[in-house]
């Protein structure tokens, strides 16, 4: 039951993203979070790197759409002077917010790749859409909110159980 909660790919951040190989692959669109994913929990803009990524996605021929849990006013000051498209109070792992980001890509679950640094909101909801779902190092940890803590101790527990398994390895960063 805990398979649920597998990332089918892990990675150190963003940038480590193989843009290209996904495309080959039939991939088109990337649904991401924004905390802790692409900047900080408390970081309000992109970093320069970051926008180069966002340039570098587009070219690649994604899609990008932001769905986060977070409120309008911070998703829309991150967003807005990007021209990203966003969805704000997601609710993931909510099916219903994975479902509008494809809807504004124009994408069907089979084309779109999930990104984000929580396994009890990205990363299972995007496995329940049937999605492919890539799991990010959270930035910063440090400013993380109540909720956030939460789910940080249920993805231990998470963890633990799939390490059991076989199927997690901690802790040590990837490749
Ligand atoms: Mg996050």
């Amino acid at each position: 039951m805990f398979e649920r909660f597998l990332p089918k790919l892990r990675v150190n951040n963003v940038f480590d993203i193989d843009l290209q190989g996904l495309y080959e692959q039939g991939y088109r669109g990337i649904i991401t979070d924004l905390d802790n994913t692409l900047v900080g929990a408390k970081a309000p803009l992109a970093t320069p790197e970051l926008v180069e990524w966002f340039e570098k996605v587009k070219k690649a021929g994604f899609k990008l759409v932001i769905v986060s849990n977070n409120n309008l006013d911070r998703v829309s000051v991150f967003a807005t002077p990007l021209n990203i498209e966003f969805v704000h109070k997601a609710r993931k792992p909510a099916g219903s917010s994975f479902r509008k980001g494809m809807e504004m890509m124009g994408l069907r679950p089979e084309e779109t790749i999930v990104v984000g640094d929580q396994m009890m909101t990205d990363i299972l909801g995007g496995n329940r859409q049937g999605l492919f779902t890539v799991l990010v190092l959270p930035i910063s940890a440090a400013d993380e909110g109540f909720g956030t803590r939460i789910n940080r101790r249920l993805e231990r527990i998470v963890k633990h159980r799939l390490g059991k398994s076989g199927l997690w390895l901690e802790e040590e960063k990837q490749k």
